[in-house]
């Protein structure tokens, strides 16, 4: 547990073991009303982890002769890494669990959760969960849901932590669900996974939707005096507009490479495999999932356009261009600028 700004503490978990070891940032806002914000895994380790730091926070802030309550639990979208230690906080720390509407289907049960994740498109890898690894991965990961009392905010909600104003914001993209909470007194912004610092934040089928995630880029960029953004994991982003700002080109340029390579491919159009192998050459299958994420959003953004079109075939989609005259420049403009 660090203090990573003024009353605002970090509390690192790890999962795994050796090559094989996964992290994410469990945020605090000490005072009066607190807000844990992402609850991290529900391990038992973990679980006891942000039992001790919880009582570790409250006695320091006390120390300072500052009374402290930490009384809410949010997490930053319905990702497991992100949700599952919500249940704990809950029942043995006595915390009220707040969520938007759209993240309860996934915290509240595990049936609600896998459905979320399931669709009907079968053409490409658009099933996120395979049936088995769906189940399997529940009690593997110790994914833990919230069944009952749970309140629901909405966007642009505040909360008051001592003085300070902390505002929610639903901000989608990477998911359908992700909210961020910002204080503008501190110009601090708790971002979940919207942006991270040395990674680029993971875009794949069937929640996250290209469009959106950009024009959610677009938004922090106007928050006004925003300093510095502390992601869900790795460590601060410490110049938010150079991030945020090289991130939409980023995406951009993917955008441009997959509408040239269509482009390129002319009437016989170009199949998803083939799309995936040019970016992809030598990729081990179980690699394929995580990795053909960004490329399927990517298509489905220049569909939804109108600049591409695509033909379900078997085993994977052909995509062609059917807007010789679609102006990316024009469009990206559009989603920056809304
Ligand atoms: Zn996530």
């Amino acid at each position: 547990m660090e203090e990573i700004a003024p009353n605002i503490f970090i509390i690192k978990q790890t999962i795994g073991f050796k090559r094989y070891k996964f992290s994410v940032n469990v945020f605090v806002v000490a005072g009066k009303n607190g807000i844990v914000f992402d609850s991290g895994f529900g391990t038992k380790k973990c679980m006891k982890q942000m039992d001790t730091a919880i009582k570790d926070i409250t006695g320091l802030m006390n120390s300072r002769g500052r009374s402290c309550s930490i009384k809410y639990a949010m997490t930053s979208h319905g990702h497991w890494d992100h949700f599952s230690g919500l249940r704990n906080l809950q029942k043995n720390c006595g915390l009220q669990i707040l969520a938007i509407k759209k993240q309860l289907p996934k915290i509240s049960s595990q049936k609600t959760y896998l459905e979320s994740f399931s669709t009907t498109d079968s053409t490409r890898t658009r099933r996120f969960f395979s049936p088995r690894f769906g189940k399997l991965h529940i009690p593997l990961l110790c994914v833990q849901f919230v069944p009952d009392n749970i309140k629901i905010i909405k966007d642009r909600d505040i909360f008051m932590v001592d003085d300070t104003v902390w505002q929610v914001f639903h901000l989608p993209g990477h998911d359908t669900d992700d909210i961020v909470l910002y204080n503008e007194k501190q110009g601090i912004l708790l971002g979940g996974d919207l942006i991270l610092r040395s990674i680029t934040s993971w875009l794949g089928p069937p929640k996250s939707d290209l469009a959106a995630y950009v024009k959610s880029l677009a938004f922090v960029l106007t928050l006004p005096d925003i300093k510095r953004i502390l992601p869900s994991h790795g460590s601060p982003v410490e110049n938010p507009h150079e991030r945020i700002s090289s991130a939409i080109d980023h995406r951009k340029d993917r955008t441009e490479q997959i509408l040239g390579l269509v482009q390129k491919a002319g009437n016989k159009g170009i199949a998803f495999n083939e799309l995936f192998g040019i970016f992809y050459p030598e990729t081990k299958s179980y690699q394929y999932k995580t990795l053909s994420g960004w490329i399927s959003v990517t298509l489905d953004y220049l569909v939804k356009t109108g600049a591409v079109c695509c033909e379900e075939s078997t085993p994977f989609a052909v995509y062609k261009i059917s807007d010789p005259n679609f102006d990316l420049n024009l469009a990206w403009d559009q989603l920056i600028c809304k």
